[in-house]
């Protein structure tokens, strides 16, 4: 494991401060990304101000983000698509069930089990996932992505989240809103 820099909220009501933060060594499968920007959305900051607690209460310290833009630092050894020094991005998703027959058909934003990007339970290393408030972030290269260098970097980064919602949304379905159908970005 290793110690990132990130911007972290201790709080519903405290502001982001920097704070350290651990990310777990790259297994096997993984990437490690140094991340060079994120975009701020919606959601980061319902989420840091639990105000989804009713369907997703926000563990603390949190750190939001999920949409990363930066480049490739170390990969584990079964890595095929990416290398050090390639553009990387991750969007709202680090992980999924693989088994579901939304995986099986390529839509992993549509399974059920999930594990976004932050604020859910990390199968790694306990407690909560860590978003892109960060100087460095690693994850499955089933999840992260390829960035053509020709594009601004800072406005790719928007693409991840707000970008890609409005070419597959997630319908969702919140339980205390008696079936009310949200789209959640
Ligand atoms: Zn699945
Ligand atoms: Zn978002």
């Amino acid at each position: 494991m290793y110690n990132a820099r990130a911007y972290s909220a201790r709080s519903a009501t405290s502001p982001l401060a920097v704070a350290s933060v651990v990310r777990r060594d790259p297994t096997e499968h993984d990437v490690q990304i140094e991340i060079l920007f994120c975009g701020i959305c919606h959601s980061d900051l319902h989420q840091v101000r639990n105000e989804w607690q009713s369907v997703m209460p926000t563990v603390y310290p949190c750190i939001p983000g999920h949409e990363i833009v930066g480049r490739v630092a170390k990969v584990g050894s079964a890595v095929k698509s990416f290398k050090p020094g390639d553009l990387a991005a991750v969007g709202c998703m680090v992980d999924s069930d693989r088994t579901c027959p939304e995986c099986l058909a390529g839509l992993e934003q549509f399974c059920l089990n999930m594990t976004l990007t932050y604020n859910m339970p990390d199968k790694h290393l306990g407690g909560v996932t860590y978003g892109g408030y960060s100087d460095s972030v690693v994850v499955d290269e089933h999840f992260v992505l390829h960035v053509p260098s020709n594009l601004n970097l800072a406005g790719a980064a928007p693409l991840l989240c707000a970008g890609i919602t409005t070419y597959s949304p997630r319908p969702w379905r919140a339980r205390s809103s008696g079936g009310e159908d949200r789209a959640r970005a």
